[in-house]
């Protein structure tokens, strides 16, 4: 292990915007903040952007939109394409920033930046066949519908995946020929400096994508200003609610992937040597912080006992560690208050009738860790039978059959992903089309691909990410007609 790994890491020190990425200044407000969770170490600290360096961005951006509208599919490809070999190759330094702001473990961390990487790669790629105009039959002469660019989109993006939230956005919108003023989350700001150098170094024109260091108040005025043509965020519902609510207000179209609290069904002919491991990667990778992670186990009464059992002994087998060493198979949570709050959830469950099957309490050691938690009899009226659980607890609740097990999944306020296991493939696709569920797998948990849309529905959010359907959120989809020899009325 590098004694060195957890230091101070300058991933900013040769940034152009000297501005945006100023470490804190005293005397302004500061709430961007790299702490280690590893170890509690404040690691660096930066100062938020005045309103006047917030409008220049911005003014920037708008400038920048003007000649990037106006570029080939083949120019932008040249940057975008060139950020993806820049995230393949500063994979390790990525990585290892990552883990030391919120501590993902770091082959899960290394797995994110190549992650991000093959999603840049793909648009630079395959924009073009998206976004290609797309000829319509109308009973006379002949149309086509196609597709330009807004403007300047806002992102405003969470710290549990650092870079691949940025990647979800900028490889289709600025393949699509937006431009981006991003607002990353107050925990993850060397993260968020490190993203955007690396797209200056792939020869980004300035204000092509600009990371803000900026307040909520701030984010609020920059969905009010007109040069701002549409909002994507992925966070809470809290946030999603407020900033839609804005962006609704400024009638400006808007994206939210928000919260989850996906079912993980296990029907009575799941084969539990695949679907317990699955059971424990679903609920504990990035230390259960995953929006689509599986947080409620709904188990046919027959094999609730067994997959317990079984499921209890896999968790109690991880063990804390450093998250920049290879061999830890549990990490810390990514912040102090991120475990407090957990922490505080299953005290009001247990509180309310809840049992512990397993841990509940805060693990002994220096770091933000929490012990792997499974809770059962879990009543409807507990809080936790609504609640999103961000972290590693685990909901196990027992069904008497596929009909209840689906009612239980649908009884949610979120409606983002989910799987179910059983070796009958037909009955898991009649099972996953009952789901009321933006993304539905069987016999594998709920992931992201690059082609493929990511998003959900209820208060888990609307509009996609990824995908066809991604690329085209932030596009004017226009109709272009032509009608020969169509007569002037009279
Ligand atoms: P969060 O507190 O909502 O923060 C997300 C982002 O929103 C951060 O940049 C945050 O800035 C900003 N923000 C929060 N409240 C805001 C407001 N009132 N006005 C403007 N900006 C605001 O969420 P989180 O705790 O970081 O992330 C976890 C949540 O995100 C979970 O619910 C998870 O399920 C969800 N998530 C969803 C997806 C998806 O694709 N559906 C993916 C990942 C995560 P500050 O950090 O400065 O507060």
């Amino acid at each position: 292990m590098d004694e060195n790994a957890h230091q101070q890491l300058n991933v900013c020190e040769r940034a152009p915007l000297v501005w945006l990425v100023r470490r804190h200044v005293k005397g302004h407000a500061m709430t961007y903040q790299s702490t280690n969770p590893f170890n509690g170490i404040a690691v660096d600290s930066f100062s938020q952007m005045t309103d006047k360096q917030l409008d220049a961005a911005i003014t920037t951006a708008a400038t920048c939109f003007e000649s990037w509208r106006n570029k080939s599919y083949a120019e932008r490809a040249a940057i975008i394409g060139k950020a993806a070999g820049l995230l393949h190759a500063k994979v390790e330094p990525l990585a290892r920033t990552m883990t030391l702001e919120m501590g993902k473990r770091i082959g899960e961390a290394r797995g994110e930046v190549e992650f991000s990487s093959r999603i840049m790669a793909y648009y630079a790629k395959n924009a073009e066949r998206f976004l290609a105009p797309v000829e319509l039959h109308p009973t006379a002469g002949e149309a086509h519908m196609e597709s330009s660019p807004l403007g300047v989109i806002f992102g405003v993006e969470p710290w549990n995946f650092p870079y691949y939230q940025l990647a979800r956005i900028a490889g289709p919108h600025l393949m699509a020929g937006n431009v981006l003023v991003v607002k990353h989350a107050g925990i993850v700001p060397q993260c968020a400096i490190a993203f955007e150098k690396l797209l200056i170094e792939a020869g980004a024109p300035v204000g092509l994508y600009t990371n803000l260091f900026i307040s909520h108040e701030q984010a609020n005025r920059v969905v009010d200003d007109p040069r701002i043509k549409g909002v994507c965020l992925t966070g809470s519902v809290a946030a999603g609610a407020s900033i839609a609510e804005r962006a609704g207000r400024n009638l400006k179209i808007s994206s939210m992937e928000l919260g989850g609290s996906d079912a993980f069904i296990v029907l009575e002919d799941a084969d539990l040597d695949h679907t317990i491991p699955w059971a424990v990667w679903g609920r504990m990778y990035n230390t259960g912080q995953t929006c689509c992670a599986a947080k409620r186990f709904i188990v046919v009464e027959s094999l609730a006992d067994t997959f317990l059992a079984r499921f209890k002994t896999a968790l109690e087998a991880l063990q804390p560690g450093d998250p920049m060493d290879e061999a830890t198979t549990l990490g810390p949570m990514s912040s102090e208050a991120a475990l407090l709050q957990l922490l505080k959830q299953v005290k009001v469950a247990v509180d309310k009738g809840a049992k512990l099957a397993l841990g509940g309490k805060r693990i002994d050691r220096a770091g933000s860790y929490m012990e792997p938690t499974i809770l059962t009899d879990i009543k409807p009226g507990n809080p936790a039978f609504r609640d999103e659980f961000f972290g590693p607890v685990a909901l196990m609740f027992r069904v008497k059959n596929e009909d209840e097990a689906v009612a239980l999944a649908n009884d949610s306020d979120f409606g983002l992903g989910g799987s179910v296991w059983c070796k009958d493939i037909a009955r898991g696709k009649r099972v996953a089309s009952r789901v009321e569920t933006g993304m539905m797998f069987i016999n594998n948990i709920d992931w992201s691909d690059a082609e493929l849309p990511f998003g959900g529905i209820k208060n888990s959010g609307y509009g996609r990410e990824l995908g066809d359907m991604g690329i085209q959120q932030f596009v004017n989809k226009k109709l272009v007609r032509y009608v020969p020899a169509m007569k002037a009325p009279a």
